[in-house]
C-alpha cells in the first residue's frame, strides 16, 4: 500500500500541530503506525491523498449515521450556505429542529444548541448546579464525557473516590466536586448517594458507555439511577452524544424505558457539522439566561448550515426507516461473522448493539465493565489494526473505541470486512 503522500503530510503536521492532529486519537498512537490524511467521504467509504480507499467503520466516530456526503445532506448544507452562513440572530432552522427533537424526546421541552458534545455537557452540568444550588456530581469510571475540567476525571477503582485529575491543567478543586463511581454498580450509587445525597447535584452517565469500548447496561441499572435520583432531588443526566438518534429516534431513552431530566446531544444531530445540544424540562431550562440566572452564550449556535444538515438527517432517518434496515445490516454483519468469530473463540470477542459494535481480544464471552474492558489486550488490537488497514478497512484507530454502521454499508461491504477479520485474526492470532 502507497501511503507516501500522507506520510509527507505527517511529517510537516507535526511541526505544526501538537501530535499533527487536532484531537489525540486521531495520531494512531495507542494502535502504532501513523495517520493517514483523508480527502473525500462517499457512502460507506474513505478516500486517502494517495488514492487508496478503506470501508470506514470509524464514520468520524458516530455523527455520519446517512454515510459519508449523503446526497441529501450536501444539498441542504449547500442550499442554507447560499443564504449566509451566519446571522446573529434567530432564523427559522432553529425553531424547525427544536420541534424534531422534542417530538423524538419527550423529556426535552426545551433544548438550547451549541457546537459540540463538550459545550453541550459542560453547560447541563452547570445547569443542573445552578437549578438545584448544590456543587457535587456523579460520574462513572470509564464514561467520557467530552474535556471540560470537572469531567476529565476518571479516578481510581473502588467505591466512590474522590476524583483525581485525568489530565494536567485541571485543577484539584475542579475535580474535587466530581465523585466517580464504577458502571453497572447501583449498590455502590446507592452508597455515594446515601453519603452525599444532600451535596449531589446530578448524576451525569452515558446510558450505553461507548467511549471506553462499549460497556451495555446491566438489567434494571438506568432504572436504579433514575429512582436514587428522584428520592434524592438529584438531576439524572444522559450523555445521549453518541447513542441519541442512533439506539433509536429518541435515543438511549426510548430505548430503554428510562427517562432523563437533562440530555446532552451531539454528533448525528449535527448531520456531520459542528454541533452539540442540551435539553429538558421546562422549568430547568427556565433557568438558562436570558430567561434564568444560568449564563451560556455561544457565537456561532444554531448556525443555519449546522441546523440544516441535522434537520434533513433526522428527517431522512425517519423517511427511510432507517433504523430498521441498521438493525437488519447489524444482524447481517453478525451472520457473516459467525464462522469467523467461532474459529477464534475464546480469544477475540464482537459485542453490539442496533448499530454500534466493539471488537475485544479477550476470553471472555461477554465484556461488562469496565474491569473486564481493561484486560483487553490492547496490544493485538494495535495489530490486528493495522491488519484491517492493509485490507482496505478503516476501523478507529484505538480499541477502546466503538465501530458505527452506517445506511451507506452494503451487504458486499460486510462480506469485503469479513473477510478482512477471518485473514488479520489469523495473522495476529497464529
Ligand atoms: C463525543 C462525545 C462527547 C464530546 O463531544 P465533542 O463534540 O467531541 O466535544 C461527549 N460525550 C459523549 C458520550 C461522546 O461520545
Amino acid at each position: 500500500m502507497n501511503i507516501e503522500k500522507s506520510k509527507e503530510l505527517y511529517s510537516k503536521a507535526i511541526r505544526l500541530m501538537p501530535g499533527g492532529v487536532n484531537s489525540p486519537v486521531r495520531a494512531f498512537r495507542s494502535v502504532g503506525g501513523e495517520p493517514l490524511f483523508m480527502k473525500q467521504g462517499r457512502g460507506s467509504r474513505l478516500v486517502d491523498v494517495d488514492d487508496n480507499e478503506y470501508i470506514d467503520y470509524c464514520m468520524s466516530w458516530g455523527p455520519l449515521i446517512l454515510g459519508h456526503a449523503d446526497s441529501d445532506v450536501i444539498k441542504a448544507i449547500t442550499g442554507a450556505a447560499a443564504n449566509g452562513t451566519s446571522f446573529g440572530t434567530p432564523n427559522p432552522f432553529e425553531v424547525t429542529i427544536a420541534g424534531m427533537v422534542a417530538k423524538r424526546f419527550p423529556s426535552i421541552e426545551k433544548i438550547r444548541f451549541v457546537n459540540s458534545g463538550t459545550e453541550a455537557v459542560m453547560s447541563a452540568i452547570r445547569l443542573a448546579r445552578g437549578f438545584t444550588g448544590k456543587n457535587r456530581i456523579i460520574k462513572f469510571d470509564g464514561c467520557y464525557h467530552g474535556h471540560a475540567d470537572h469531567l476529565l476525571v476518571a479516578a481510581g477503582s473502588g467505591l466512590a473516590t474522590f476524583g483525581t485529575p485525568d489530565s494536567a491543567g485541571v485543577t484539584p478543586g475542579n475535580a474535587a466536586d466530581t465523585l466517580i463511581v464504577p458502571f453497572n454498580d447501583l449498590e455502590a450509587v446507592a452508597e455515594t448517594v446515601e453519603k452525599n445525597g444532600d451535596t449531589i447535584a446530578a448524576v451525569i452517565l452515558e446510558p450505553l458507555p461507548c467511549n471506553y469500548s462499549m460497556i451495555p447496561p446491566a438489567d434494571g441499572f438506568l432504572r436504579g439511577v433514575r429512582e436514587l435520583c428522584d428520592r434524592k432531588g438529584i438531576l439524572l443526566i444522559f450523555d445521549e452524544v453518541i447513542t441519541g438518534f442512533r439506539l433509536a429516534p429518541g435515543g438511549a431513552q426510548e430505548y430503554y424505558g428510562v427517562a432523563a431530566d437533562l440530555t446532552t446531544l451531539g454528533k448525528i444531530i449535527g448531520g456531520g457539522l459542528p454541533v452539540g445540544a442540551y435539553g429538558g424540562r421546562a422549568d430547568i431550562m427556565s433557568m438558562i439566561a436570558p430567561d434564568g440566572p444560568v449564563y451560556q452564550a455561544g457565537t456561532l449556535s444554531g448556525n443555519p448550515l449546522a441546523m440544516a444538515a441535522g434537520i434533513t438527517t433526522l428527517e431522512k432517518l425517519d423517511r427511510t426507516g432507517a433504523y430498521m434496515k441498521l438493525k437488519k445490516l447489524s444482524d447481517e454483519f453478525a451472520g457473516i461473522l459467525a464462522p469467523v468469530l467461532k474459529k477464534h473463540e475464546g480469544r477475540f470477542l464482537l459485542q453490539r448493539l442496533e448499530s454500534v459494535f466493539a471488537f475485544y481480544f479477550t476470553g471472555r464471552k461477554e465484556v461488562s465493565s469496565l474491569a473486564q474492558v481493561k484486560e483487553c489486550d490492547m496490544k493485538l488490537f494495535g495489530r490486528f489494526h493495522a491488519g484491517m488497514l492493509s485490507r482496505g478497512i478503516y476501523l478507529s484507530p484505538s480499541g477502546y473505541e466503538v465501530g458505527f454502521l452506517s445506511t451507506a454499508h452494503s451487504s458486499a461491504d460486510l462480506e469485503k470486512t469479513a473477510a478482512a477479520i477471518d485473514e488479520s485474526l489469523r495473522a495476529v492470532l497464529a
